[in-house]
């Protein structure tokens, strides 16, 4: 028998894997598992181009056998084998680049941060020493007139030992002794879940062999290699319940095969609503990576672009290194083509669902719409099409009711050249909102946006088809001095005195041109924050400083002429200054703010009933 020394970066390796990764044990099945499988995919390869190629009778299976007793679990394949030299080539050294590379890029502080890693990694064949004190390896190859080869390690002695065997039929055993702590890889149920989590989809039957019965565990099925024409609905449906865990049956199945120099096999599923707050803590959504069938990430975050993130489903490809970390993903070149390409079929997709399912769009719109919001924002690339997803209720719409940007567009007035908006926290609110009332009289739709997502995306993109955004709240160009000179001789001295009285609280008061029903409205510096924004953005920094809103009232409306009156008959009234400050502190509410001191505001109401 020949003992050998495992070389340095082996034993770097074997350190790592011994050491370092208790978490994600239980990855040494997928990984034998994979190999058995590539190593059957070659001799079916093979099978076809060679001749000299030794036959077996049985099926081609792997097998998983447990033996309680000997305490010993046990991989056995019948594909392509290893020659004596392949066997100290393929387990005594580290031929993966992948593995190399990663080895190399490993400093002594990296290490707290690596079991979380190296699951995701797949550390191939090494990673049975995570579960096994002991390995033997007997494989007889494929070529007829090569010997049958012995292999064996022990894990403390950092060698190993290479001799002839007597196996005389075709594949690979892997014998693993296994740790006193590791027995649990011994219960039919673990094995049995294990298999069916990593690799459920493995083209060859995996079987499990007990004392009493042998019976296959994977279901070979997989859904997303199979014709579109061959699935049902049903069983898109229960596959996306199974993956993601929702209740419900998604509302979109997206499935294709991209062909020509990166081919890649994409099942996606979009949601049909978000579930309840608690049950949604348990929705996995996020892409599964599978090489040739088998998992290499679950649930990843890293395929798709964030705001997809509510997206589940599977990408299989061929032709990414098995040994993929996440890491790794954001380099990864084929892996950015799959993602650019999904990411337009997604589009795409939605942009179908919502000209022909339009009522099942606004649904997921409700409660996705921050995301494709997210993506206007984010995704610069896509951006024309991602604005063209997007819903808004406006001064057209009824209550839950809906429209996109290019129905506003369509139905431009003649001489509107800007998209009107107007931020608010509710529907409600903003129907009753002032500001927006010339615009309505002139027949100017208004979107209606809430605070926060939407006045970042409209700052973000400032235009739609050439259109600017502007909001009805905002001093604007277009409304600029647009009193009558006669309007702006009759109020200068009441406009001086509404300032004054409330000058800690306003910019100034100024004559309105956007009201038409109404005495009073806020109105805000050109791209200042909402109230409500400024008010979120001011409990994180206290020492953000608030801006003054401009009171503009509206010359033509009775109230305001009454206390032009008071004013010119006497501008000491206590009545008078109480009711400028209930005018100022109800616009702040029809603007959706709280007035700065309640109680006053209370007294003023009462005193002035009363
Ligand atoms: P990887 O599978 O990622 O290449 P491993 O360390 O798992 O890395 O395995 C190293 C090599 O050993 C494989 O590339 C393969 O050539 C060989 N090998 C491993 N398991 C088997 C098997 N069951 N049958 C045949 N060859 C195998």
């Amino acid at each position: 028998m020949d003992k050998h020394d495992f070389k340095t970066e082996t034993k770097k390796l074997l350190d790592l894997v011994i050491h370092s990764l208790y978490s994600k044990k239980e990855i040494f099945l997928r990984e034998l598992i994979s190999n058995s499988s590539d190593a059957i995919n070659r001799l079916r390869f093979l099978a076809l181009t060679e001749d000299n190629v030794l036959k077996t009778q049985e099926p081609l299976t792997i097998e998983i056998i447990p033996d309680s007793e000997k305490a010993t679990l046990t991989i056995k394949d019948n594909g392509i084998g290893m020659t004596k030299d392949e066997i100290e080539q393929n387990l005594g050294t580290i031929a993966r680049s992948g593995t190399r590379n990663y080895l190399e890029k490993l400093s002594g502080n990296d290490l707290k941060d690596l079991p979380d890693l190296i699951g995701q990694f797949g550390v191939g064949f090494y990673s049975a020493f995570m579960v096994a004190e002991k390995i033997e390896v007997f494989s007889k190859s494929y070529l007829t007139d090569e010997k049958a080869v012995f292999w064996t390690s022990d894990v403390k002695s950092y060698t190993y030992e290479i001799s002839d065997s007597d196996k005389n039929n075709r594949g690979t055993e892997v014998i693993l002794h296994l740790n006193p702590d590791d027995k649990e890889f011994l219960q039919e149920w673990k094995l049995t879940e294990l298999v069916k989590r990593f690799s459920d989809f493995v083209e060859y039957p995996i079987m499990l062999v007990t004392s009493k019965e042998k019976k296959q565990v994977n279901s070979q099925k997989a859904l997303w290699q199979m014709q579109k024409s061959d699935v049902k609905k049903e069983e898109y449906n229960e596959f996306y319940k199974s993956l993601s865990l929702d209740f419900n049956d998604p509302l979109s199945v997206i499935h294709y095969r991209a062909e020509g120099k990166n081919e890649f096999t994409a099942l996606a599923y979009i949601p049909s609503e978000k579930p309840p707050l608690s049950f949604f803590e348990g929705i996995k959504s996020g892409m599964n990576l599978y090489i040739n069938r088998i998992l290499i990430l679950s649930h990843s975050e890293e395929i798709l672009p964030h705001y997809l993130s509510f997206v589940s489903g599977i990408i299989d490809s061929a032709d990414l290194p098995l040994n993929i970390s996440r890491e790794m993903l954001q380099e990864n070149r084929k892996l950015m083509q799959i993602r650019q390409n999904l990411t337009k079929k997604i589009l795409s997709e939605l942009k179908d669902l919502k000209s022909g399912k339009r009522k099942e769009y606004e649904k997921f719109f409700q409660d996705f719409g921050h995301f494709i919001k997210e993506g206007v924002v984010s995704d610069s690339a896509n951006r024309e099409t991602l604005l063209d997803l997007l819903l808004f209720p406006s001064s057209s719409s009824e209550k839950g009711e809906f429209r996109d940007l290019n129905e506003y567009v369509s139905s431009l007035k003649e001489d509107q050249k800007e998209i009107y908006y107007l931020v608010s926290d509710s529907y409600e609110l903003a129907k009753n909102t002032p500001s927006q009332e010339m615009f309505k009289t002139k027949g100017y739709e208004v979107l209606y946006l809430l605070p926060g997502i939407d006045e970042i995306l409209v700052q973000n993109v400032q235009k739609y088809k050439d259109l600017s955004f502007v909001s009805v709240s905002e001093q604007s160009d277009s409304l600029k001095d647009k009193a009558s000179e006669e309007d702006k001789a009759k109020f200068k001295g009441f406009l001086e005195f509404v300032s004054d009285i409330l000058k800690d609280d306003v910019k100034e008061a100024a004559l309105s041109s956007r009201l038409v029903d109404s005495p009073a409205c806020i109105v805000r510096e050109k791209g200042s924050y909402s109230a409500n924004l400024e008010k979120v953005l001011r409990d994180i920094n206290k020492d953000m400083p608030l801006t003054k809103p401009v009171l503009e009232i509206n010359p033509s409306h009775s109230l305001i002429n009454k206390m032009l009156g008071e004013f010119e008959k006497d501008r000491t009234s206590n009545k008078l200054r109480q009711r400028v400050r209930v005018l100022f502190d109800l616009s702040l509410l029809l603007e959706g703010s709280t007035p700065k001191d309640i109680g006053k505001f209370t007294d003023d109401i009462v005193q002035l009933i009363t």
